[in-house]
């Protein structure tokens, strides 16, 4: 027992030694570079941020689903074991294996991780052509149950049903999420999104928790608002709203809708928050493998979800001063990925951002 005590011993010592910054006051972050155009868009963002001195060691993982034991798809350990130690993670995309039976690895990353909110800051960029400007809100969006609950079934032949699950817990965790990240992003007004003038019972319960956690964020303007008035609203003057919560379905919809006002997914960034402190920060758009390997990827979504990170971490002024890089690049449309309408390089792009730092 005592060659397995010590054995405990030191797994913990390394394990303390791991979690706490080191002397240089670094913190470490997971990086999962991902697939297709993934390598290429993290390593812009690692020289951007070596660029602006950003206190963070990166460790590199790659992320491909593997069998574990009963045949339970899983996360690498390694990967699994690194988010479990950093508890902070960036993401580049990861390409869903089109075999039947393979599951999606983010889907498993939700899961592994309870990453139960998914926020995505849309704030339009000066200077990038867009139908509206001024755009400034937030989705947050519950991650882990309502209609992708994944309980289907089929009832007699040509009929299926599928079951949509909201339950008090995860309501009143999104709204409470909602309400802090408000608070602590000096924002001023939360909007429950829902339909439950439809569906009394599982929207009514969600728009319940959060009633009541509004009745506690007194400082914070509480509204809400049916999702089919939502996007009414949003397609005339996205301007009204600030943060918007809502269940899982309705999240994934509006989120994107949202992404489309200020230029689409390759400008828009996003984390998911789990439980026990984790987090994982990612662009939204996919590998793009049309484009892979060919130096044109924009690293812009990937960068922003970055300075997301860096704030989540109350490192505010490294994401003010590389958000800032990043958007005046933009702006003087000197030096542009094509998708944003020049006819750079990505790794012109990604030294355009550097100079400026
Ligand atoms: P996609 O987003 O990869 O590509 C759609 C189009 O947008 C392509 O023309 C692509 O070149 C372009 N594009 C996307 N990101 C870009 C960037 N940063 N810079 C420049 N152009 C960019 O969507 P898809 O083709 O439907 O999906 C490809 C793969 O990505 C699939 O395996 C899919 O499952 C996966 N995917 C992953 C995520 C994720 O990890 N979060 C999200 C969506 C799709």
């Amino acid at each position: 027992w005592r060659s397995s005590l010590s054995r405990i011993v030191g797994a913990m010592k390394a394990q303390a030694l791991h979690s706490r910054p080191s002397a240089r006051g670094m913190q470490t972050v997971t990086l999962i570079p991902g697939d297709g155009i993934g390598p290429e868009i993290s390593g812009a963002v690692v020289k951007i941020f070596e660029a602006a001195q950003a206190p963070i060691q990166w460790e590199e993982r790659n992320v491909t689903a593997i069998k574990g034991p009963g045949g339970r798809w899983m996360i690498p350990p390694e990967a699994k074991e690194s988010m479990d130690r950093s508890k902070i993670g960036l993401k580049g995309p990861l390409k869903t294996p089109i075999a039947a039976g393979h599951p999606s690895m983010n889907l498993l990353l939700r899961k592994t991780f309870d990453l139960y909110a998914n926020v995505r800051p849309c704030v339009s960029i000066e200077g990038y052509k867009t139908p509206y400007t001024n755009v400034d809100l937030v989705t947050i969006r519950e991650n882990t149950e309502g209609e992708y609950s994944g309980i289907e079934h089929v009832i007699v032949d040509g009929v299926v049903q599928s079951i949509k699950l909201i339950t008090e817990e995860a309501s009143r965790r999104i709204a409470e999420y909602a309400f802090e990240y408000a608070r602590n992003n000096q924002r001023t007004s939360v909007t429950a999104v829902h339909k439950a003038n439809i569906m009394r019972m599982s929207d009514g319960l969600f728009l319940k928790q959060c009633r009541e956690v509004a009745e506690k964020f007194k400082d914070v303007k509480f509204t809400e608002m049916y999702l089919d008035t939502v996007c009414l609203n949003m397609v005339q003057d996205p301007t009204q709203f600030d943060v918007l919560v809502m269940p899982n379905l309705y999240g994934d919809i509006l989120s994107d809708l949202c992404a489309g006002l200020i230029g689409g997914l390759g400008v828009t960034p996003s984390g998911n928050i789990g439980a026990n402190g984790v987090a994982i920060f990612e662009s939204v758009h996919g590998t793009a493998p049309d484009i892979a390997g060919l130096d044109l990827a924009n690293p812009t979504a990937l960068l922003l979800s970055g300075v997301m990170m860096l704030r989540h971490m109350g490192l505010h002024s490294h994401g003010k001063k590389i958000e800032a890089a990043c958007f005046d690049t933009i702006r003087e449309k000197k030096v542009l990925t094509k998708d944003l309408g020049g006819n750079s390089k990505c790794s012109e792009f990604t030294a355009e951002i550097c100079r400026r730092i």
